[in-house]
């Protein structure tokens, strides 16, 4: 069995994680999509809760009442898909969408699933700001970041790195500067045939870049992966 794992998808549906993957992380983007998601939980299907900054036009006037209700009656819900994007509208009201939630996770101690395009200059900021009472992990999604950057995060603060598979020289030059135990692979999939087909590309693929053993590395991502949803379940 090659416990494939993927740290964050987009698929919303009743069904399972599917047998091809060992677990696997879904992200809500909008508050319309919580109740579902929160429904799919269950001990391979992990969901985080939140408010994408591409989304932040949609939320009810008690969005954070909302949804630190839902997290305190759901213990196995996280928080995301959150952050920033310098791409997208209105950065000041993203930043206070975003401090928000992650006072939230800190609060009730859940991991957090972070998108951030061009804005790191913003979230190191924050974090220190924060430092104290940091949620008690982070997963940069997609991370496009500096390489310095990495380093810094790595070393103050519990952040986990997820790639699908890289297609440009940065990118590899990212992974490859990322240290292997904070290492995730994701899918950023909408559906379950993209999903397993993406993990399984990205995952032979990245280990090959590492020049490592495909079934070792597999494993260490599957290790990885149970360390961040320790914090939402006891590791068994
Ligand atoms: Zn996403």
């Amino acid at each position: 069995m090659i416990n494939y794992t993927d740290a964050h998808c987009h698929v919303i549906s009743a069904s399972p994680c599917p047998d091809a993957l060992a677990g696997r992380i879904c992200n809500a983007t909008t508050q319309d999509e919580w109740a579902k998601i929160s429904e799919t939980v269950n001990d391979k299907n992990f969901a985080c809760i939140g408010i994408h900054p591409w989304n932040i036009e949609s939320i009810a006037p008690d969005w954070e009442s909302e949804l630190y209700d839902m997290l305190v009656r759901n213990p196995i819900l996280m928080v995301g898909e959150t952050g920033m994007d310098k791409y997208h509208p209105n950065i000041e009201t993203q930043e206070k969408i975003f401090i928000s939630q992650m006072q939230i996770a800190s609060k009730l101690r859940r991991p957090v699933h972070l998108h951030c395009v061009g804005a790191w200059d913003k979230i190191l900021h924050i974090f220190k700001e924060l430092y104290r009472n940091m949620p008690p992990v982070i997963v940069a999604h997609a991370f496009n970041g500096d390489e310095s950057i990495i380093t810094q995060l790595a070393e103050k603060y519990n952040v986990y790195f997820s790639y699908s598979t890289p297609n440009d020289a940065r990118t590899i030059a990212r992974i490859t500067h990322t240290p292997t135990q904070r290492l995730l692979i994701e899918s950023d999939a909408h559906d379950e045939q993209t999903e397993i087909q993406t993990i399984e590309d990205a995952s032979n693929t990245i280990a090959k870049i590492l020049g490592q053993d495909d079934d070792l590395f597999i494993e260490q991502i599957y290790q990885n992966f149970q360390r961040v949803i320790s914090y939402v379940r006891p590791i068994d």
